[in-house]
């Protein structure tokens, strides 16, 4: 898959992480702050995950709702507790007695410590609650077999969740493997992927050009495992010295950290009373985590110098953006 995240915000306005699957027609949304994604990036959302529901990561809901009220789709929203209340108050605060034209659903999945409750609501029916429904708790929130969402609770003094995005492995072909068995590439080689990854049949046969092969033989020669990109979105909450371990291990080896960093080493009291995180904070964590690339935003206005933040966590990893 071709995977692109981009910040709606920048680095100093409201947080949201725009998700882009390119060559899937699909996207999601890591919070929905204020954002400057076009109309056509708005539709292509069918999952949002909420971290928590701070007016700066959630009023740009508005604009996603208006967007996709008359497509045929369902867009699903994640959050912590309180979420469906959350957005049932945004849909009450419109009147919806000319919506039948309207064709948009939205499921609501509040993740509560023991189970999660889905809730749909149908727009043509003014978003009445439609059913509830109670699925076991899991950390795992979304699995399409090729990628997959993942949160983490943290302290914002409320539940704030960090989400993380999976992309399931694949495989490529090796091109010099296919010169040395004298192969010309084809549709064969697609088949040959689907069928024999992770796993092959042992007894499984591919034909090529009108000969057999053994299709776990060639797998073995032409294919080569690619791990998929990994994008964690830490965002809002104090680091305490108990949590560094797990948030280590949720964001460990990601392609792409995106980490709030509200504040400076400096002004560590002013973090710690409004629950933030600082630039020292997220390159500790980044380093820890052996990212590949650590992109901060969320950064109080306060600073006009941005170099503060992207200086100050270059002291613990090198690669900030
Ligand atoms: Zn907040
Ligand atoms: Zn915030």
């Amino acid at each position: 898959m071709k995977i692109k995240p981009r910040l709606g915000g920048g680095k100093s306005g409201d947080p949201s992480l725009y998700i882009d699957i390119v060559d899937r027609k699909r996207a999601i949304l890591f919070d929905c702050g204020l954002n400057n994604f076009r109309p056509a990036a708005l539709h292509k959302v069918t999952d949002v995950f909420i971290s928590h529901t701070h007016i700066d990561h959630f009023i740009g809901f508005d604009a996603l709702l208006r967007l996709n009220l008359t497509e045929e789709k369902i867009i699903h929203v994640y959050g912590p507790p309180g979420i469906c209340r959350n957005v049932i108050g945004k849909l009450q605060g419109y009147t919806w007695n000319i919506c039948q034209n309207l064709r948009l659903i939205i499921v609501v999945h509040e993740i509560l410590p023991e189970t999660i409750v889905v809730t749909s609501l149908e727009s043509w029916r003014g978003f009445e609650i439609k059913q509830t429904e109670e699925q076991p708790h899991t950390d795992l929130l979304l699995d399409t077999g090729e990628f997959s969402v993942k949160y983490l609770e943290l302290d914002h003094k409320t539940p704030c969740f960090g989400y993380t995005f999976l992309e399931a492995e694949s495989c490529n072909v090796r091109k010099e493997a296919l010169e040395e068995l004298g192969l010309q590439p084809g549709p064969w080689a697609g088949q040959l992927k689907a069928q024999a990854f992770p796993t092959a049949d042992q007894d499984a046969v591919i034909q090529i050009d009108g000969m057999n092969y053994s299709l776990d033989e060639l797998a073995r020669k032409l294919l080569v495992r690619k791990p998929g990109v990994k994008i964690t979105y830490l965002t809002d909450f104090l680091l305490h010295e108990a949590d560094i371990a797990r948030i280590i291990e949720f964001t460990r080896y990601s392609d792409f950290l995106f980490c709030e960093a509200a504040f400076i080493e400096h002004e560590r009291e002013k973090a710690r009373l409004t629950h933030h995180l600082t630039a020292r904070e997220a390159g500790i964590l980044a380093h820890g985590a052996q990212v590949k690339q650590l992109v901060l935003f969320h950064f109080s206005r306060r600073y006009q110098d941005h170099a503060l933040m992207l200086d100050e966590a270059r002291q613990e990893f090198p690669w900030v953006e």
